[in-house]
């Protein structure tokens, strides 16, 4: 496309994309990943990866995984920082108990009169209603004030915790070995990811693992199945450590490289490697002071968008930028979320993207939604709607990692 076709696309295109979208519970699309910080990279790199439940794990997978006598991973619990996005001042619980908690600068309120320590309550099926959010869990919650703000976190075992994952990261019509592969990813994930918080050791936003609490009842039924028969199950590296499995929306036709995207070593087990889900296709058009803003941020030192060059991986991924004025360079991926933590993140979906420049604007389109590493939500729907299994499909997003039990301590 030449340059005067570049910025007729660009008037065409600029009136609907001016919005600077939030990660809304709204238009959150499963496995879409948006990180909402540069931290969030850390979803898969090896600052991540904790040991906490490394020592006890069998070295010697299960051959199959599937046939094997579930034994369940009784005790691990996870806990996670809930209603993360919310951050409510106020909220009412039903359940065992009926109470409205209030924080008022760093005291609590409960039913009315201040405590001096954190609330603690048992496990139960507690209902959390407040401004914008209703959600239920099946958990233990401790509730704190901090700042005017209800820090509240929820304890799940871990096969509860799975399946509500699993239930929050896909679509109502995903194939049930798609939901399987889907549990035993998330299982994985939080196993290997260690402590992410301070506060607990996930959140519930794509930074982590989205959690929205029990949605709708019978896709949370699938998944619980889904869970269930699949308890206990992790994928290993070869070494037997957990893989810190990544998982993205769609890899829009090829998976990307996971040390291209995260660095070295990989942790992942995953490999790029075409795949058969839609190309979904987005463009974007951003000021081309964006571009640079983001630019210069990666590379640590003023550079143009003219100078830019984007290399890419086989899958097309931008692995790697050059500023060919003073021969900088950055990785890609950490390119792609500067430019999505400017342009928002339902906007730049991708780090598969060319970039072209027209005026003062650039047009960026792009094939994929998410970081592009591991299991492709959209091509292991597809998939399983063609017969394979969860077993197959991870073989596939992951031909570097084996599925293995649990062990009880
Ligand atoms: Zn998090
Ligand atoms: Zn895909």
């Amino acid at each position: 496309m030449n340059a005067a076709g570049v910025a007729v696309l660009i008037a065409a295109l600029v009136a609907g994309t001016g919005r600077t979208s939030t990660l809304d519970d709204a238009v959150h699309v499963p496995g879409a990943q948006n990180p909402t910080t540069a931290a969030a990279h850390a979803r898969s790199s090896p600052a991540a990866s904790g040991p906490a439940h490394r020592a006890s794990m069998s070295p010697r997978p299960a051959a199959n995984a599937r046939e094997a006598k579930p034994k369940p991973a009784s005790g691990t619990q996870v806990a996670v920082r809930i209603l993360s996005k919310h951050r409510p001042a106020r909220l009412r619980l039903e359940g065992p108990r009926s109470l409205e908690v209030v924080a008022s600068g760093n005291t609590l309120i409960v039913e009315g009169r201040p405590r001096p320590s954190a609330l603690r309550l048992d496990a139960g099926r507690w209902h959390a209603r407040g401004r914008g959010f209703d959600r239920r869990y099946e958990a233990a919650l401790s509730l704190e004030a901090r700042d005017g703000e209800l820090l509240v976190v929820a304890t799940f075992s871990l096969e509860d915790y799975v399946a509500a994952v699993t239930a929050s990261e896909t679509e109502v019509d995903t194939p049930f070995e798609a939901l399987r592969a889907q549990a035993i990813t998330a299982r994985s994930y939080v196993l290997a990811s260690g402590k992410r918080h301070d506060e607990a050791r996930a959140c519930d936003l794509t930074h982590c693992q989205v959690l929205r609490g029990e949605g709708f009842a019978r896709h949370l039924r699938r998944a619980r199945d889904a869970a269930r028969s699949t308890e206990g199950t992790v994928l290993r590296l070869r070494g037997g450590a957990i893989a810190l499995t990544p998982f993205h929306a769609s890899c829009g036709g090829h998976t990307a490289e996971p040390v291209a995207v995260f660095g070295a070593p990989d942790l992942s087990g995953a490999a790029a490697v075409p795949d058969r889900c839609p190309a979904s296709p987005w463009r974007a058009v951003v000021p081309r002071a964006l571009v640079t803003s983001a630019a210069t941020e990666v590379l640590g030192g003023r550079a143009q968008a003219e100078d830019l060059l984007l290399d890419r991986d086989s899958s097309g991924a931008v692995v790697r930028i050059v500023d060919r004025a003073s021969g900088r360079t950055a990785l890609g991926d950490a390119f792609f979320r500067a430019l999505g933590a400017r342009a928002g993140w339902d906007r730049i979906r991708s780090a598969r993207f060319t970039m072209t420049l027209g005026g003062d604007q650039a047009l960026l389109e792009g094939q994929g939604h998410g970081h592009g590493v591991g299991l492709c939500q959209a091509g292991a729907a597809l998939l399983a709607r063609q017969g394979w299994t969860a077993e197959q499909l991870l073989a596939h997003y992951f031909p570097h990692a084996l599925p293995g039990k649990l062990q009880d301590k």
